[in-house]
């Protein structure tokens, strides 16, 4: 009830370091020189940023081995404390217009993709939903929807099973693992048939989350499946 006028008499701060900005939701200079922002060349498969440009398609040496089921991700920026302050500050709503920020970050990403495109947030489990009130993924996604015109379906794919925690396990089990978590709504097929998905999350891991969900989608007739989110980890993520 006292919400809105909170937000009247309260000056708007950065949601890093909490300084006074002039804009609500937007970084202060110096957080936004510290974010490390990913920056081309990167994978086409994976979006891990690359030293030089590859003759012929940018792979890493991991996709040229075992590509994954996506087509691309596209990610603001790297994983690292800044970054990943940015994405439980959403998770856990004490910021929910971060969404907003993220989502204008990806907007040049999303425009090079708009044609036949529909949006999927990677969806939670209905038992975290109830619990946390909120999936962080649909926020972001239906702010790209709001400022790109995109259609966005929110249940399209289900989370059936909570997934445990993928900390420390191989690639082989995680795939596993998150492949039983999720499954399609029965009426996926006439929703997705010929479209290009661009699945939004927060925080890009190990892929294994995002590749379960490129293979459903793509099981269920998508052209293409590329990945939108916050933050790449880049490096190890076994133990994340
Ligand atoms: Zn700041
Ligand atoms: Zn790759």
């Amino acid at each position: 009830m006292f919400r809105p006028i909170l937000d009247f008499a309260l000056p708007p701060r950065c949601p890093i370091c909490g300084v006074t900005v002039e804009t609500d939701n937007h970084f202060c200079l110096s957080c936004w020189q510290q974010l490390d922002f990913v920056a081309k060349p990167w994978c086409a498969a994976c979006g891990l940023p690359l030293v030089f440009d590859h003759p012929g398609e940018n792979l890493c040496a991991k996709c040229l081995v075992d590509r994954p089921a996506h087509d691309g991700v596209r990610a603001v920026v790297r994983y690292d404390d800044l970054s990943s302050l940015i994405a439980m500050r959403l998770k856990y709503g004490t910021r929910l217009g971060l969404a907003k920020l993220i989502a204008e970050q990806l907007q040049k990403h999303v425009a090079d993709h708009a044609d036949n495109a529909i949006l999927v947030p990677v969806p939670l489990h209905r038992s975290r939903l109830w619990r946390r009130g909120f999936n962080q993924s649909v926020l972001i996604g239906r702010e790209i929807a709001r400022s790109s015109g995109i259609a966005l379906d929110h249940d399209v794919i289900i989370r059936s099973k909570v997934t445990p925690p993928l900390r420390g396990m191989s690639g082989q089990q995680r795939r596993k693992t998150v492949d039983r978590a999720f499954a399609l709504r029965p009426e996926a097929q006439q929703i997705l048939a010929g479209k290009s998905v661009l699945l939004v999350d927060d925080v890009y891991t190990s892929g294994s989350t995002s590749n379960a969900c490129a293979r459903l989608l793509k099981k269920a007739g998508a052209n293409q499946v590329l990945v939108f989110c916050w933050a790449r980890v880049i490096g190890n993520s076994e133990n994340i």
